[in-house]
């Protein structure tokens, strides 16, 4: 299971590369197949579509059962909304006994975060939009859960064509909860070539693009503006 990091190369950890180049057979989603081309040259390549998550880790269970060294690969960190649990549970349930080993990736929020300033730099909560797989009745609860605690939060999936009324009703729940000049930070495509960045808040970050590739940190009550730079202050008082 190899993390890929946000997109390009320089956010790739010398493990993941390390990982791939011992590899002789490379899966994953036909998106991040593209973003690890440049070192993926003579090794049998499976791309799938992106719903085929189950497909693709059987698959890749399948050749390593078979004795290949694979690399699944996903965006970011396989850990955080990527495949690492279903592999494992995968693994566990068909009785596919194969060492595997999950590297870690650089994952959206902290690509993003570091492109904002510091947003993450003290409690913060990652949330999805989505709810292909969970209940939007237990994504709500949630989102009250945070934005009560006053935490900062990432919201991953935040919008894709067909659901849009998600991060309407997200924004809404923290407009209760924080003031409509909160910092609100918004990558789509972070770390590849067609990376936008932009800082808004609370009550105007919904006018902006916002699609399946993008990631949005929506600040505490601390949270401050310092010129371009979105901060989440640590308490030294300077
Ligand atoms: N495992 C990935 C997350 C996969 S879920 C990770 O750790 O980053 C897919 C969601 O991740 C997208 O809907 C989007 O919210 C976010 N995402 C993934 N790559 C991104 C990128 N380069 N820029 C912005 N958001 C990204």
């Amino acid at each position: 299971m190899v993390g890929i990091g946000p997109g390009g190369p320089l956010d790739r950890t010398r493990r993941a590369e390390e990982a791939i180049a011992a590899s002789g057979c490379v899966v994953g989603y036909t998106r991040y197949m593209e973003l690890v081309a440049d070192i993926t040259a003579g090794k049998e390549l499976i791309a799938t579509g992106m719903t085929r998550e189950v497909e693709r880790c059987r698959f890749a269970l399948k050749r390593a059962a078979e004795g290949e060294a694979v690399s699944l690969v996903s965006s970011g960190d396989p850990g955080v909304y990527g495949m690492a649990g279903l592999v494992l549970e995968l693994a566990a349930a068909e009785g596919i006994s194969i060492p595997i080993e999950i590297v870690p990736g650089v994952t959206a929020a902290q690509a993003l975060a570091a492109r904002l300033g510091a947003p993450l730099m003290c409690d913060y909560a990652t949330l999805s939009l989505s709810d292909l797989l969970v209940p939007w009745e237990t994504i709500r609860e949630r989102l009250e859960a945070v934005a009560a605690a006053d935490l900062v939060v990432a919201l991953y999936n935040p919008r894709s064509q067909k659901r849009t009324h998600q991060l309407d009703e997200a924004a809404a729940i923290f407009r209760r909860h924080r003031p409509g000049t909160t910092p609100v930070g918004i990558g789509t495509a972070v770390g590849t070539t067609e990376e936008t960045i932009a800082l808004s808040d609370l009550d105007c970050f919904l006018q902006l693009p916002i699609a399946m590739r993008s990631v949005v940190i929506i600040g505490s009550r601390t949270a401050k503006r310092i010129a371009e730079w979105f901060v989440t202050p640590r308490g030294y008082g300077v």
